[in-house]
């Protein structure tokens, strides 16, 4: 509970804003909120040795209107109770989860109206808590895309989270990550005061676009988890969606092989989307397809995905393409590879939740973006960690009897970047396992800050501990000096980018 309100009375304030349906402080709304995707089984109260104490939020509402929002926090600020703002809850980094102290979840889903296609910007404005599968569903019905199509597999995420994360996703290869998509936001600041960001700026004026009026204001809300304002309206551009598509597969003889061959790939602009695979579980499907004695080979699996406007581009795409994979000495799957049970554009909860199904576990990430071609060395480092037999103990056993884990670099950045993530299974049926798995989760995380990968996703726990030791001093100062000017009572999201504890 909050320092000087009664719950009752935070209750009351609270239903005298949104309405009584839209607020919920019952114990079992409590506790659900209070875990968030990063470690749903293993979260707060439930395992010891936590980077951080979270616990439950006091009350959890559910805004509709920009107003709304702005009640709410003018409200907190009077109180100084934390805000929690949350859109899908499916962060990997317990950003949407409350500390122990409690406070205001703010649950954004209900702010989900698309508002409209305006043709002469060519973008679109929606409430930031219209999730991935709603946003492209309204723009599929003027034959658009928003390009830039969410966290792989996870329609049900906020676009607004997206924003608060730096998404990296389906189709970022081709269009870029979420953020370079983003024209302008509406962002309540932790004082109540709503600012409009870009060409919204000036009140005359009704198109959209981002870098106009003095400096990118935008910006420094994006990445922000929540921590200087909530993002309560956005606009994105959108594109024409395209009407042809193929999926390849390619075995490079070799990880560097595959990472040049991408990188020139990329660098022509031929692909929407692509998964570079390495060892794991995926693996052993590679070796099955191309007859690779099992256990014993290194090379460069690639998903690729093309698509086109026009057929005839689809094809040179695809030529080119080809033209580069033959240069390196590739094989080519005869055949859709998406036949096989995966592919490069994955919309479908294949990388995340999807293969965790196959495992009868969790399989944690740790997503971070680095140049492609330093993936081998990534993997490299990886192979070494896994074949450690004391980090073999922390591995769960899989129902398939494996310690199971899996290397993969799916796209999600342009100019030859790329999400590079680890996952591995964990068993979540005791404490004991839960605590097991977080510190090996932890020790991989603590290793890929060391060897200089940059996480997109931040918030509170994952990355957070390890990252912002090695910010500089100047940086990390700015960093809290912005927090204090902006969030003087800090209530915003504490916590979150280590900021406000
Ligand atoms: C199986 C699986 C696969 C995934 N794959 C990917 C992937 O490919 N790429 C990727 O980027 N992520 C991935 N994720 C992580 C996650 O789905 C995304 O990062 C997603 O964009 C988070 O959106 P959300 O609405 O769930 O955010 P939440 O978890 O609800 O929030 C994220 C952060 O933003 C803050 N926030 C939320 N809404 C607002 C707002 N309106 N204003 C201010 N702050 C706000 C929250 O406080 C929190 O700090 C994956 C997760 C899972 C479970």
């Amino acid at each position: 509970m909050t320092k000087s309100l009664s719950q009752s009375d935070l209750v009351a304030a609270l239903e005298g804003i949104v309405g009584a349906k839209a607020v919920d402080d019952s114990d079992h709304a409590r506790w659900t909120y209070a875990l968030s995707e990063a470690w749903s089984t293993v979260s707060p109260g439930l395992t010891e040795e936590l980077y951080l104490d979270l616990g439950p939020p006091d009350v959890i509402v559910k805004p509709k209107t920009t107003d709304h929002v702005v009640d709410i926090v003018k409200f907190a600020n009077k109180y100084k109770i934390p805000i929690i703002p949350r859109g899908g809850g499916t962060g990997n980094a317990s950003g949407s989860a409350a500390l122990t102290s409690g406070g205001i979840m703010l649950d954004l889903l209900d702010m989900n109206a698309f508002i409209k296609y305006d043709p002469v910007s060519r973008a679109c404005r929606f409430q930031a808590g219209i999730t991935w599968g709603r946003l492209c569903y309204e723009l599929k019905k003027f034959g658009l895309t928003p390009g830039f199509m969410g966290p792989h597999g996870i329609y049900g995420a906020a676009v607004g989270g997206g924003i608060s994360i730096d998404s990296t996703g389906i189709q970022g290869t081709k269009y870029g990550q979420e953020n370079e998509n983003i024209q302008n936001l509406q962002v309540v600041l932790p004082t109540g005061e709503v600012i409009e960001t870009g060409s919204l700026a000036n009140t005359k004026t009704d198109w959209y676009f981002r870098y106009c009026n003095g400096p990118d204001l935008a910006g420094l809300f994006m990445g922000a988890c929540g921590a200087f304002g909530i993002i309560t309206e956005a606009t994105l551009r959108t594109y024409p969606l395209p009407e042809y598509h193929s999926d390849f597969l390619y075995l490079f003889p070799s990880e560097m092989d595959q990472c040049k061959a991408l990188t020139e790939m990329d660098s022509y602009e031929l692909m929407s989307d692509y998964m570079g695979l390495a060892q794991g579980f995926q693996y052993a499907i590679i070796e099955n397809v191309f007859n690779l004695e099992p256990g014993k080979t290194q090379k460069g699996p690639a998903l690729i995905h093309t698509s086109a406007y026009d057929e005839v581009i689809l094809e040179r795409k695809n030529m080119m393409i080809e033209k580069i994979a033959t240069k390196y000495k590739a094989i080519k799957f005869p055949g859709d590879p998406t036949n096989l049970g995966f592919g490069a554009h994955d919309t479908n909860e294949m990388l995340g939740g999807g293969v965790c199904k196959f495992f009868g576990g969790m399989l944690h990430k740790t997503c971070s973006v680095l140049p492609l071609m330093k993936c081998p060395e990534m993997n490299q480092w990886h192979y070494q960690f896994f074949k450690n037999p004391k980090i073999l103990e922390l591995l769960s056993t899989t129902e398939l009897g494996n310690k199971c884990w899996s290397i993969q670099y799916p796209g999600g950045c342009k100019h030859g970047f790329v999400l590079h993530m680890s996952m591995f299974n964990m068993d979540a049926t005791t404490r004991d396992l839960r605590t097991k798995a977080y510190k090996l989760w932890h020790e991989i995380l603590k290793q890929k800050i060391e060897l200089g990968t940059s996480p997109y996703w931040v918030g509170k726990d994952a990355f957070m501990p390890h990252l912002t030791k090695k910010f500089t001093p100047q940086y990390w100062n700015f960093l809290k000096t912005l927090k204090k000017t902006l969030d003087p009572n800090n209530i915003m999201n504490p916590g979150a980018l280590g900021l406000g504890i």
